[in-house]
């Protein structure tokens, strides 16, 4: 704690002209508009204060908590008082390289990233249109949808790895991407800074239509007029979360103002004043339930702060961030 407020002390010095939040609502933050005030928010305007910024918080031995969007993270009523936050909000960078290849900063939205490709005349990006995350949380998550993933079309990945203070260019096979994880999740003290993403030549029209349809359809089958943070669980091996939930007869099931969706039983719906307690809660019944009526046990896709936090029933991996972990070099 102490060693965080004299950070907090160093930071505005050194970097007067930064954005920085005391004790910020992080409801206000996140799509589930849940939680309460983190110590620490910053919102650095480029790569190179963002750079500074990490190596301000190491000198104290701390790590920052990485934000993209939001949606797909729980913050807790109790709040974070002992983290020091960092948004991507303003890296947004987006351009064509001359190979034709796309960067992308890490606070760009997947929306933008994927408009930006049809506008270019480049497929493979259709499916994460819809998704509202950001490059640098899509990549951590390995976003997808409607048989898409972002490691189908990234070709590399620019990190600050935190404990050696140094930036590292991770190829594709590098990043280990599997289905809504990647060496992201397992190694901590790892900050997205960009990537380049390599597509194919295609017809901007046909793209634009499948972009469309896509979106229809997740707005068809999704209650999008609800906060939420997406998808509650990961997709069981050999089975479907949402199947699973309404088939043990949870949908529109509520504690507090946590909701299993009744349009869709794999969100968790927030439909008004529901606190991090009451889909904790839900989320436990949600998984009890299940495991006894079917036998799987559901595993949380959203991230649960704080990063130690843990559902109790069946252990579920609660992905660890940002803590010092060993070198990439060690890893790859
Ligand atoms: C309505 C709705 C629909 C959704 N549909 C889908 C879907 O179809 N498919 C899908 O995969 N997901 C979906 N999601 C979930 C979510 O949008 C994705 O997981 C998305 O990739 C998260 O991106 P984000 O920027 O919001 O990340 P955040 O929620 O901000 O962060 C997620 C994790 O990434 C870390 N992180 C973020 N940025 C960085 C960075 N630059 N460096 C290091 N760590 C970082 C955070 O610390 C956190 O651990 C949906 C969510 C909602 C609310």
């Amino acid at each position: 704690m102490e060693q965080l407020e004299l950070a907090i002390q160093e930071i505005r010095q050194a970097l007067p002209g930064l954005e920085l939040h005391e004790n910020e609502p992080m409801a206000a933050h996140c799509s589930f508009k849940i939680g309460g005030p983190a110590r620490a928010l910053a919102v650095p305007q480029d790569v190179t204060s963002l750079c500074r910024l990490c190596y301000l918080l190491k000198k104290h031995e701390l790590a920052p908590y990485m934000l993209g969007n939001g949606t797909n993270i729980l913050f807790p009523d109790e709040g974070l008082p002992e983290l020091f936050l960092i948004s991507t909000a303003k890296l947004d960078r987006l351009f064509l390289l001359p190979d034709g290849a796309i960067y992308a900063e890490a606070g760009v939205s997947l929306s933008r990233l994927a408009g930006f490709a049809q506008q270019n005349g480049l497929k493979g990006l259709e499916f994460a249109s819809g998704i509202p995350g950001s490059v640098g949380g899509g990549l951590i998550m390995n976003a997808g949808a409607y048989g898409g993933e972002l490691k189908d079309v990234v070709e590399s990945v620019v990190v600050q790895y935190l404990p050696e203070q140094c930036m590292y260019e991770l190829s594709n096979e590098q990043c280990k991407f599997g289905y809504r994880t990647s060496l992201f999740q397992k190694t901590g003290g790892i900050v997205i800074l960009s990537a380049v993403f390599r597509l194919e030549k295609g017809d901007g029209d046909a793209i634009a239509e499948k972009m469309r349809e896509l979106n229809a359809r997740r707005r068809d089958k999704q209650p999008l007029d609800l906060p939420s943070a997406g998808s509650a669980f990961k997709r069981p091996e050999g089975h479907y979360a949402a199947a699973l939930i309404d088939e043990a007869g949870l949908k529109g099931y509520a504690i507090g103002g946590a909701q299993v969706s009744e349009k869709h039983a794999g969100f968790v719906v927030n439909r008004g004043g529901a606190s991090s307690h009451d889909v904790h809660e839900l989320m436990r019944h949600i998984r009890k339930t299940v495991y006894e009526h079917s036998g799987v046990a559901l595993e949380p896709e959203m991230i649960i702060l704080p990063p130690d936090f843990k559902l109790e029933d069946h252990g579920p991996q609660i992905p660890l961030h940002n803590v010092w972990g060993p070198g990439l070099n060690e890893q790859s």
